[in-house]
């Protein structure tokens, strides 16, 4: 140590509470300064900020449930709508894989190959779709069919070709009554 480091180094240990204060009260009212200053430590060493953080979450419990309350009352309808948002994207995403996997690979219908994710959806083959979704409650079809890993039994199909399957299976029952 040079002797002006060693100096200083001296200064700070006898002064040491002295310091923290004014640095704190130097912080606090230059609040951006102290933010940025704070940010660039933290990069600088993430083992030990993720440490300090720790330590502050568990000696600082209520107060961060609090502050969580506050926040999340204040803010209510903006986290709704952001978790919405993430409920929307979720939910294509599940449908997307699901026609997937009974489009024979990919997100199309098994019959006229369109790809539109709006109008596909998922047809029962043995059309007793009516009496499964009873058995559904609120869960979707497409969670229902990833929990119980794929099973077979359905195709995707465009609404399009969904009517037509439907008006001749129609047909069907009534030339069979006859
Ligand atoms: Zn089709």
């Amino acid at each position: 140590m040079t002797q002006s480091k060693e100096w200083y180094h001296q200064y700070y240990l006898k002064n040491k509470e002295r310091i923290k204060l004014r640095t704190k009260k130097y912080a606090s009212e230059h609040r951006e300064w102290a933010n940025k200053k704070s940010y660039e430590w933290n990069k600088k060493n993430p083992e030990k900020a993720k440490a300090i953080q720790k330590r502050y979450a568990e000696s600082h419990k209520e107060l961060i449930v609090k502050r969580r309350r506050e926040y999340y009352s204040k803010n209510r309808e903006l986290l709704l709508l952001k978790s919405c948002g993430y409920h929307i994207k979720s939910g294509l995403k599940l449908k997307r894989e699901v026609l997937s996997y009974y489009g024979k690979g990919k997100c199309q219908c098994c019959i006229c190959d369109i790809d539109n994710l709006d109008c596909l959806s998922l047809d029962h083959i043995k059309n007793n779709g009516a009496e499964h979704r009873k058995t559904l409650g609120y869960m979707s079809i497409y969670s229902f069919l990833k929990r119980q890993g794929f099973p077979s039994g359905y195709q995707t199909l465009c609404m399009n070709c969904q009517w037509i399957k439907k008006a001749e299976h129609q047909r069907q029952r009534r030339t069979l009554s006859r």
